[in-house]
């Protein structure tokens, strides 16, 4: 088979403004980046000799969502020097083995390393049974502490002061949601603004706050010192046909992770079984607007990613393939809102 062309994918890598690791082992940046996309495995169904099984981790500020945990995941996380005491979601699409063999694993690391923080679990109602049989596959201690989100028709499934996790039914075989998550709009303080009107420390966290700040006699608003800033986003969708939720899911994301399970040659196929094509990923990337097209879940009947990259670059370029064992960098938010407030 060919070999993966390193040096092409790190340069477009480069060109998306990513941060990218061939290898997990690589030097690490540790603290610089709060935002980070670790990819555990980027095969379907069944691992192969290049690729594990599916899994994601996100590190997102405070938090760690694992997606997905497939068979092998477990390993994986020590590889990608990601902690049991990091995750702290676990966010499953569906039931099909791909997507969630590891969560017996990662349940039991979680509880051997006496990881003590609170996990959040969402996936499928309707699964619930497996769900069971997961965190409980064989004999261990259980003593990490789950809470569980079963999930029944979609829709917003959290939101804090900072962000929105939010689901939505895909059309696949099996019941199954997609993800999405969305940081809060926010704004960006204007540093010359501040300097000209003299509010300088723990004034600015004050003005902030309070959304203004009397200064000189008069009250100094937020919008004066401030421009709007449209929150970061990402989109998880795996296994599904083309439809409508997925295009909803991606809208104007900053990152589509988007299931490519097989090319155009076997589209057939792929329908039959409740996947996309990777063309179809871009035309949702193309009609939601995404900013970058993260392709994954790759067949193993297609040994070279690069051909999933040439069908979805036509449609939309700003694509690449994720590969085994490497960490994407969110890429940056967009520009700031036409209208300010
Ligand atoms: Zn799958
Ligand atoms: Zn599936």
């Amino acid at each position: 088979m060919p070999a993966p062309d390193p040096a092409t994918h790190l340069r477009d890598a480069a060109r998306f403004g990513l941060r990218h690791r061939l290898s997990s082992r690589g030097p690490k940046l540790q603290g610089v980046h709060a935002r980070e996309f670790v990819v555990f495995g980027t095969a379907s169904q069944v691992p192969t000799r290049q690729r594990n099984h599916n899994g994601y981790f996100l590190r997102w500020d405070g938090e760690g969502f694992l997606f997905d945990p497939g068979e092998g995941t477990q390993l994986h996380m020590i590889h990608a020097d990601v902690r049991a005491s990091e995750v702290t979601r676990v966010c499953i699409t569906h039931f099909h083995g791909d997507h969630c063999l590891g969560l017996a694993g990662v349940s039991q690391l979680i509880s051997l390393d006496g990881a003590s923080q609170l996990v959040r679990a969402y996936y499928p109602a309707s699964g619930e049974v497996y769900y069971e049989r997961l965190r409980h596959a064989s004999i261990y201690q259980d003593v990490g502490r789950w809470e569980t989100h079963p999930i029944a028709g979609g829709g917003e499934l959290e939101r804090t002061p900072d962000w929105t996790l939010s689901a939505l039914p895909l059309d696949h075989r099996v019941e199954t949601f997609g993800y999405r998550l969305q940081e809060t709009d926010q704004r960006t303080m204007m540093p010359e603004r501040l300097a000209a009107l003299g509010i300088e420390g723990p004034a600015i966290r004050a003005l902030m706050d309070a959304g203004r700040l009397r200064v000189g006699g008069r009250d100094v608003t937020l919008a004066e010192v401030s421009a709007p800033r449209h929150g970061q986003s990402l989109a998880f969708v795996m296994d599904t046909r083309m439809c409508d939720a997925a295009i909803e899911l991606a809208r104007d994301v900053d990152m589509l992770v988007c299931e490519s399970t097989y090319l155009s040659a076997d589209a057939d196929r792929a329908h039959a079984h409740g996947h996309l094509t990777a063309a179809e990923a871009a035309v949702i990337a193309r009609a939601a607007s995404a900013k970058l097209l993260v392709l994954t879940h790759f067949s193993r009947r297609y040994p070279d990613v690069e051909a999933f990259i040439a069908e979805a670059k036509p449609v939309f370029p700003h694509v690449i393939a994720a590969r085994d064992g490497e960490t994407l960098v969110l890429p940056r938010r967009r520009a700031p809102l036409e209208h300010a407030t």
